[in-house]
C-alpha cells in the first residue's frame, strides 16, 4: 500500500513536469525518417529484392529500362541497274543513314534491266557496312523477289519454276505486291509454287486487308517493303525484327518464326 502511494507520487510528478505532447510533432518524425530509408534502400536494393510497395514507386523512377533492340531492314528497291534512279552506293548509304540493319537489292529482271545489274549484286555481296542480300524482281506474269541468289534466272520460266530455281540457288521467293490488278495467275498456282513469304500492305487499304487474309490463308509470313525507286522513297516501309538478322538463314528463321512486322 505504501509502495502504491510512492508510485503515485512519482507518476504525478513525472506528468507535470514533462512537456506536454504536441500531436503534431510525433507524426513528421515518422513520415521524414521512412521516406528516407526507403529511398536508400531502393537505390541500393539488388534487381532480386522485393521492396515494399514505397519502394516499388520510388525503384521505378531512378531505374531506365532496357530499350528493346530491333532489327531493321527492307527486301525491295531498285537502283540505276533497272528502274530505279539512284545508284547501289546512293541507296545503300541512304540504308545506312536510316539505320538500316538489312537490305536486298531487287532490280528488274524480265523488264528494264541494264548491264550494271551483276555489278550491282557482286557491291551488294561485298557490303560490309551493312547486311546485303544479292536479289532480284523477277518480272513477268506477275513480280516476284528473289532474295539471296548468285546467279540471273531466267524470267520466261512459269511461277513455280522461278521459285524451285530460288530455293536451288539457297534463296528465299517472296511476291511481291501480290494484288497487283494486272497480274495473271490464280491464287491456286500461287499458293502451291512454293513461295516462303509474301508482301503485305503494299497498296491500297482494302488491297491491304486482301493482302493480311491470303497470307493468313497461304499461312506465308508477311513482309514489308518500300519497293523504293528513289534514294528518297526509302525509309516509308520496312521490316523490325526482333531478333539478329545476320544471314540469309537468320532472315528465314525469323520470317518463319513471324519475328519480323511492319513499322
Ligand atoms: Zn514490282
Ligand atoms: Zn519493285
Amino acid at each position: 500500500m505504501r509502495l502504491c502511494a510512492v508510485g503515485l507520487v512519482v507518476l504525478i510528478f513525472i506528468a507535470a513536469c514533462a512537456p506536454m505532447p504536441i500531436p503534431t510533432q510525433t507524426a513528421p518524425a515518422t513520415t521524414v525518417v521512412a521516406p528516407t530509408l526507403q529511398r536508400v534502400r531502393a537505390v541500393f536494393a539488388a534487381p532480386t529484392d522485393t521492396p515494399t510497395g514505397a519502394a516499388t514507386s520510388t525503384r521505378a523512377a531512378v531505374v531506365t529500362p532496357t530499350p528493346q533492340v530491333v532489327w531493321r531492314g527492307d527486301l525491295h528497291m531498285h537502283t540505276v541497274c533497272s528502274d530505279g534512279a539512284n545508284t547501289y552506293d546512293e541507296m545503300a548509304q541512304r540504308a545506312i543513314d536510316l539505320h538500316f540493319d538489312f537490305i536486298a537489292i531487287t532490280d528488274h529482271v524480265g523488264i528494264a534491266e541494264r548491264d550494271c545489274h551483276n555489278e550491282s549484286l557482286i557491291k551488294c555481296a561485298a557490303e560490309t557496312r551493312l547486311v546485303c542480300f544479292p536479289g532480284a524482281e523477277l518480272t513477268a506474269r506477275l513480280h516476284l523477289l528473289a532474295i539471296g541468289i548468285h546467279q540471273r534466272i531466267d524470267p520466261k520460266l512459269p511461277l513455280n519454276a522461278w521459285v524451285a530455281e530460288i530455293h536451288r540457288q539457297g534463296g528465299l521467293a517472296i511476291a511481291a505486291h501480290p494484288y497487283d490488278p494486272r497480274w495473271k495467275y490464280t491464287e491456286d498456282e500461287l499458293y502451291h509454287s512454293g513461295l516462303d513469304a509474301m508482301e503485305c500492305a503494299r497498296g491500297k487499304p482494302a488491297d491491304n486487308q486482301l493482302q493480311w487474309q491470303l497470307s493468313d490463308r497461304f499461312n506465308l509470313p508477311c513482309v514489308y517493303n518500300s519497293d523504293a525507286h528513289y534514294q528518297k522513297d526509302l525509309g516509308w516501309r520496312y521490316n523490325v525484327c526482333s531478333v539478329p538478322i545476320k544471314s540469309l538463314a537468320d532472315l528465314k528463321a525469323a520470317l518463319i518464326a513471324r519475328q519480323c512486322r511492319m513499322n
